[in-house]
């Protein structure tokens, strides 16, 4: 084990419902557009007024891993006393997370629903991370973006990032409207942010770095590699931080946290007739599944998964999960995105497909579900004096 301590806490049992509108990711952009002056922006999170702002999105960072792993993290460390926890939204996942951040919006008004989801009318999934050509992204997510929204006030708005999201499906729904500098090192990453909000009086960056979360996936975000990961991003916060001109603040959020799941934790629909009976598509992830019915089998699948999963989920009716606010107000628009049963993880269960889904279903850290573990990031701030 490297120098850091314990690594990941158990993950915890209890059902986090977002509170959007008040503290979550979606609440994040409008805030931050409303510190910089942009009329019209919701300003539910307070954050001080400034001309320029750096915010940090650190994949997979939970406020629970951070908590649990200080002596890898000196520097975030010291700024979480005075930090704050948000929630991620639901599904806990990066593109719906995103997204989130990007529009300023909560999930049900985005429209994206999870990593995979189906495209009504077509029997068919799509899967947002590397999305489908067949998928207008601006008609998927119509709606405006925090990038579109500042720059119409004026204030410049960048994205930093390695170059290869710059045309992804997902950038175009969720962060269209940025200037974007690409950057494929931690190194060019600090460099980059720095150069671009020099170019502005008023603007703001988002920067964004993806290792901390495929190293969790990968080896577990209780593994040494983890908190090895996580001293590097550490580092970058570190080096943003100090290299920002004075009066520009640095924010430090995450789209998500993650929990390793253990073998006898896997639930694999793939294996258990039950769990694939009226099932006409299988969508979401392992730990917030999406199950598509086929038509007149929707309350035989909930109550199949129900006594399935039994405590190992909530397990609830598309209606509920709207009614019970899972994922905000939800526009009609997009409500047949939804599946018609909703499937969150609790503790440290997931549902994976091992057929169809190999390679997902091999992953060591996972996340998406309404824990803890799943939902609570950091909304951490930093102002040089
Ligand atoms: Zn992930």
């Amino acid at each position: 084990m490297p120098p850091y301590g314990t690594g990941a806490p158990a993950a915890t049992a209890e059902r986090v419902l977002p509170h959007y509108g008040e503290s979550t990711l979606a609440d994040l952009g409008p805030s931050l557009l409303a510190s910089l002056g942009v009329a019209g922006e919701a300003e539910a999170l307070g954050l001080p007024r400034a001309d320029r702002a750096c915010l940090l999105v650190i994949d997979g960072m939970g406020w629970q891993l951070l908590n649990g792993s200080a002596d890898a993290a000196p520097f975030l460390t010291g700024l979480r006393a005075a930090g704050r926890q948000l929630s991620a939204g639901f599904p806990a996942t990066t593109v719906t997370s995103l997204t989130s951040l990007g529009t300023g919006r909560p999930p049900g008004q985005h429209g994206v629903l999870g990593y995979q989801v189906l495209v009504p009318d077509t029997g068919r999934l799509l899967n947002a991370l590397h999305w489908d050509k067949a998928v207008d992204p601006v008609g998927w997510q119509p709606g405006s973006t925090i990038f579109e929204r500042a720059v119409a006030a004026g204030v410049g708005a960048f994205r930093v990032a390695q170059g290869s999201f710059e045309r992804t499906g997902l950038s175009i729904a969720a962060m269209r409207g940025a200037e974007y500098r690409a950057a494929n090192t931690p190194g060019a990453l600090v460099a980059a942010t720095i150069e671009a909000l020099g170019s502005r009086r008023r603007g703001f960056a988002m920067v964004y770095t993806g290792d901390l979360d495929s190293t969790g996936h990968a080896c577990g975000c209780g593994s040494a590699a983890w908190l090895y990961q996580l001293a590097h991003v550490d580092k970058l916060a570190e080096q943003i931080a100090g290299a920002l001109p004075r009066g520009v603040p640095l924010y430090v959020t995450a789209d998500h946290g993650m929990v390793d799941v253990p073998s006898a934790a896997r639930i694999d629909a793939d294996l258990i007739p039950e769990l694939r009976a009226g099932v006409a598509l299988l969508g979401g992830e392992p730990r917030a599944r999406h199950v598509y019915a086929v038509p007149g089998a929707a309350e035989d699948v909930l109550a199949a998964w129900q006594e399935v999963l039994g405590d190992r989920a909530w397990t609830v009716s598309r209606e509920q999960a709207i009614e019970e606010g899972w994922f905000g107000p939800v526009d009609w628009r997009v409500a047949d995105r939804l599946g018609d049963v909703i499937a969150a993880a609790r503790g440290q269960a997931a549902i994976v497909a091992s057929v169809t889904e190999p390679r997902e279903s091999a992953l060591v850290g996972m996340h998406g579900s309404l824990s803890a573990s799943d939902q609570q990031v950091p909304l951490l701030s930093y102002l040089a004096g």
